[in-house]
């Protein structure tokens, strides 16, 4: 293996250690405690593991904590009454809607309903529009951690060509356009991208965020490009017993690794970054609220 291995856990504990000490200080200096309400609908297993992580997260850095946990029929009336009554809480400096929403719920109208200034997720309408014309903006946290993570390990991505697989609107896009926004040369790959393999193989820095196991292999790396592997997918490992799984990224880590510069395992990549920097949105978002110093 030649790559270096970036260590999103590592990264993330110090980027949760940076917020505990603003956190801290917001308390100390201000008596003000951020807060974190995070709101699920219905019982998605995967879902409930995302939010009960967050809460704990949430609790270890020193701020609070509230979750709603609504059924899954709740109307689409109860669940903005909820968000409207989260707006007005002076106590709620974040609010994240666990996604995805059961069916009979409108995601773009439940999401446009927060207030932007607490939009910890960076989903809501302006939030997408200030960030696509390079104003300050609530960012979405795994592209957010993405990005961080490359800065860290590459200084300046200035003029360096940056390849995006993927174009959903909550990692695709806007990892687009903060690489843009760091003067990188984007391109954007989907599914109807003519000759992927070769759009990739440009790239000195890729950025798989597919949702599809392994589909990035070693011969799509530039030799020293960056790997950002955002895919967090579930397949069987007979090799661990029987009926036994694992996680793997939308890259296969092995032969990537052989030849890219540096890469993000998964897990232990992107993934604990993605709630690093959820936090951090909250710690920002409660200092705007106050007029008072943002966390860097
Ligand atoms: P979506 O399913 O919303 O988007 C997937 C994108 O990949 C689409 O734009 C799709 O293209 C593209 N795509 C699908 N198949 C191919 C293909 N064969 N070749 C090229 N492009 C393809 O996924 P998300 O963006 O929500 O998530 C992507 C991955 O990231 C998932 O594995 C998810 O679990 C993971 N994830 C991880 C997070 C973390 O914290 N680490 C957070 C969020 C997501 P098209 O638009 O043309 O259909």
């Amino acid at each position: 293996m030649v790559a270096t291995i970036i260590d999103g856990k590592a990264f993330a504990a110090t980027v949760r250690g940076k917020v505990a000490g603003h956190v801290a200080r917001l308390k100390a200096d201000h008596g003000i405690i951020p807060g974190l309400a995070v709101v699920l609908v219905g019982e998605d297993p995967a879902s409930q593991v995302y939010v009960r992580s967050k809460g704990k997260m949430t609790v270890e850095v020193g701020m609070n904590s509230y979750e709603h946990k609504l059924e899954a029929d709740t109307s689409e009336a109860d669940l903005l009454a909820l968000i409207d009554q989260l707006n007005t809480d002076p106590e709620v400096h974040g609010i994240l809607v666990q996604l995805p929403l059961p069916g009979h719920l409108n995601e773009a109208l439940v999401i446009n309903a927060i207030d932007p200034a607490k939009d910890v997720d960076g989903f809501h309408i302006s939030n997408v529009g200030l960030l696509a014309t390079g104003q300050k903006a609530m960012v979405p946290c795994t592209p957010l951690g993405c990005l961080m993570m490359l800065r860290d390990h590459l200084g300046s991505l200035s003029g360096l060509n940056a390849v995006v697989i993927g174009r959903s609107n909550i990692v695709g896009k806007p990892m687009a356009q903060l690489l843009l926004g760091d003067s990188c040369t984007v391109t954007i790959a989907h599914s109807r991208t003519k000759d992927i393999l070769a759009v990739s193989r440009r790239a000195d820095i890729v950025v798989a965020a597919v949702g599809r196991p392994q589909m990035v292999t070693g011969d799509w790396i530039k030799p020293g490009a960056t790997v950002i592997d955002v895919g967090i997918n579930r397949i069987d490992a007979p090799e661990k017993g029987e009926g036994k799984t694992r996680l793997v990224g939308d890259c296969d880590f092995d032969s990537c690794a052989e030849v890219a510069g540096a890469i993000t395992p998964v897990p232990g990549g992107v993934g604990p970054m993605t709630i690093a920097c959820l936090l951090a949105n909250t710690v920002t978002a409660c200092s705007r609220a106050h007029g008072l110093a943002e966390p860097e």
